[in-house]
């Protein structure tokens, strides 16, 4: 093992000189508390050492030891339930924001391994070699995950152990590589966190993430393995967003990471989320979540590295052929970290004092969401949702200029809307997703075949709105065209209805697919009934008052997922009321223009 000794400390940022050969990225244990580190830059003599952890103590002449690899975190059975700070080391509790110095060793543990392989079997890298299940532990539900040989480890099956209880790290199998050595496989692998695990192939994706939110799954949808950034100013919502994105999105398995924010906003989610329970199994959801949290007070450069830890464990996951959602709470810290140790290497700032390769790390961050083939031949895929915290919320700062270049969708948070309590505090214009129309044939599948129309008439109605409010703030809201206020008057309905939705409301909090497109149905054919009445010489007021309008718009409250026939009633009550309407009048003021 190589060696070095420290000369000069800089926060987390070490100068040492070489006394052997260290390679860029190569992880290393400092001073006799072995704090783990990595080599992030090589000069001649000497190397730059990113420590991820509290270095305080540490003195000019300590020594430092390359490990012989880069940065790896150990994947396997023991991830699910769990709760990990930024170097997925294990967190005891909640309030205990705490690791042992030096810590490496992972969760140790017992599972029930069944072999899929049989001696002289021949193993392509990542292939199934058995299925693991737990025994007493968080996921005793009989929650199956499979047992991969790693992406880098191919060959004939020389021996393979029976059926059993096994420790996460014993050799279950061993292979006979091509080039004749031998390797010893485990339910469990290290990987390094820097480098993406391998898949047969990326596939175009045509199936949105159900995220249960109306705004997002019926305006702004994300693919399955697609990428959306949340920029929000404080208390705009990105934390409830993405914590209802969590318990309520139709992910296998959640990987939250909570990078940098205050302890006590991050206390909120670690309480929080051992209490849930999975609407869609009845089980603690945390059976299926990994949670890795590296808070505010934690090391800085730790928070750096946590976001290629969190995207490695959804990888793994993804290679077991299962659909995951990652969710990163704030990838602003996370870039201030960046900026942090890049100003302790002495590199001259850019952009708002990042450093010039911020857009390339956001890029390689983001690259790694994919809906994929895996080595295994499944379908798996890894969908990240990143919060952006752009200072004074202005989203033309870098972090949130950077992201919107590698990002399909924008859900961009708007303080007007949260200062209204209107949440999601989603802007409608702000916001976009460029794959939209690749979802029309999942939609119609769904039996909402009018899906992408009925969402341009929104939009329309939406865009519509924001003009002839500003022309309204000038010449009086009366002072409109009738037919300008009818727009007005549907506009309002389909915020009201269809896009406030309370992350509070048992009813409401998640809105099924078959829902959504009943209640989209609904509105577009309000809209439809609205402008027949308005042809027909009614004033938009009274159409404002027909009696079924409180209704419509507290429908996504009072109408569950399973009422389905309630919808289908308040639609034939909304086409009784407006009978009378369209019947061609001689009501006095029913002149329109
Ligand atoms: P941020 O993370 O952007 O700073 P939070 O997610 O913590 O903001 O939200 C701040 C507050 O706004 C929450 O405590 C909650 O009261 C309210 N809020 C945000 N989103 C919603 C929502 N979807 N439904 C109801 N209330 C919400
Ligand atoms: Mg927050």
């Amino acid at each position: 093992m190589s060696l070095a000794v420290v000369r000069r400390i800089a926060g987390p940022v070490l100068h040492a000189a070489r006394q052997g050969p260290f390679s860029l990225r190569e992880a290393v244990r400092v001073g006799p508390q072995a704090l783990l580190g990595e080599v992030v830059r090589i000069h001649d003599d000497r190397i730059v050492v990113q420590v991820y952890e509290d270095t305080t103590g540490l003195r000019p002449g300590t020594e430092v030891h390359g490990d012989g690899q880069p940065l790896s975190i150990r994947l396997g059975p023991h991830l699910l339930g769990r709760i990990f700070d930024g170097l997925l080391r294990p967190l005891s509790g909640t309030d205990s924001a705490f690791v042992e110095p030096g810590l490496r060793a992972a969760v140790a543990g017992r599972w029930r391994f069944e072999p899929a392989i049989a001696v002289g079997a021949r193993l392509s890298p990542g292939a199934v070699i058995g299925e693991i299940a737990g025994i007493g532990h968080s996921d005793a539900s009989g929650r199956r995950q499979r047992c991969l040989a790693p992406p880098d480890a191919g060959g004939v099956v020389e021996s393979v152990l029976p059926a059993g209880i096994y420790a996460d790290d014993a050799p279950l199998c061993v292979l006979r590589l091509g080039d004749g050595t031998r390797r010893e496989l485990a339910m469990s692998h290290a990987w390094p966190v820097r480098q993406p695990r391998p898949v047969s192939r990326r596939v175009p994706s045509n199936a949105p993430l159900v995220t249960g939110q109306r705004i997002l799954d019926g305006l702004f949808p994300v693919a399955q393995g697609g990428k959306a950034a949340i920029p929000g100013g404080f208390g705009t919502g990105k934390t409830v967003l993405l914590e209802a994105l969590a318990k309520g999105s139709n992910a296998d398995v959640i990987v939250y990471l909570g990078c940098g924010e205050r302890g006590n906003e991050m206390a909120g989610v670690l309480d929080e989320f051992p209490t849930l329970t999975d609407p869609r199994s009845g089980r603690p959801l945390m059976e299926r979540t990994v949670i890795i949290a590296n808070t505010s007070n934690m090391p800085v450069a730790a928070r750096e590295a946590s976001i290629y830890c969190a995207i490695t464990v959804a990888e793994y996951f993804r290679d077991q052929g299962l659909h995951v959602a990652l969710m990163a709470d704030s990838t602003s810290r996370w870039a201030e970290a960046l900026r942090e140790v890049s100003g302790r290497f002495g590199e001259l700032p850019g952009e708002g004092g990042y450093p010039a390769y911020l857009s390339s790390r956001l890029a390689d961050f983001y690259e790694r969401a994919a809906l994929v083939e895996t080595l295994a031949g499944d379908s798996g895929s890894v969908t990240v949702m990143g919060a952006i915290s752009p200072p004074s919320g202005d989203f033309s700062e870098p972090v949130t200029s950077h992201t919107k270049r590698y990002v399909k969708a924008f859900w961009a948070l708007d303080v007007k809307r949260a200062q209204a309590r209107f949440y999601p505090a989603i802007h409608p214009l702000q916001s976009y997703a460029e794959d939209a129309a690749a979802f029309a044939p999942w939609w119609a599948a769904q039996g909402n075949g009018q899906w992408l129309a009925l969402r341009q008439r929104f939009l329309t109605l939406l865009d519509e709105q924001a003009q002839l409010e500003r022309m309204a703030r000038i010449i009086g809201k009366d002072a409109l065209p009738a037919r300008q206020r009818l727009t007005l008057l549907c506009a309002e309905l389909v915020n009201e209805a269809f896009l406030r939705q309370s992350a509070f409301s048992p009813i409401d909090r998640v809105c099924s697919p078959a829902r959504q497109a009943a209640m989209m149905r609904l509105l577009g054919r309000f809209v439809d009934l609205a402008e027949a009445a308005l042809a027909a010489g009614v004033e938009p007021e009274r159409i404002a008052a027909i009696e079924c309008m409180r209704a419509l718009q507290r429908m996504g409250e009072d109408i569950a997922d399973d009422e389905l026939p309630r919808l289908a009633e308040l639609a034939s009550r909304m086409e009784r009321e407006f009978a009378p309407l369209l019947q061609p009048t001689e009501a006095p003021g029913a002149s329109h223009g």
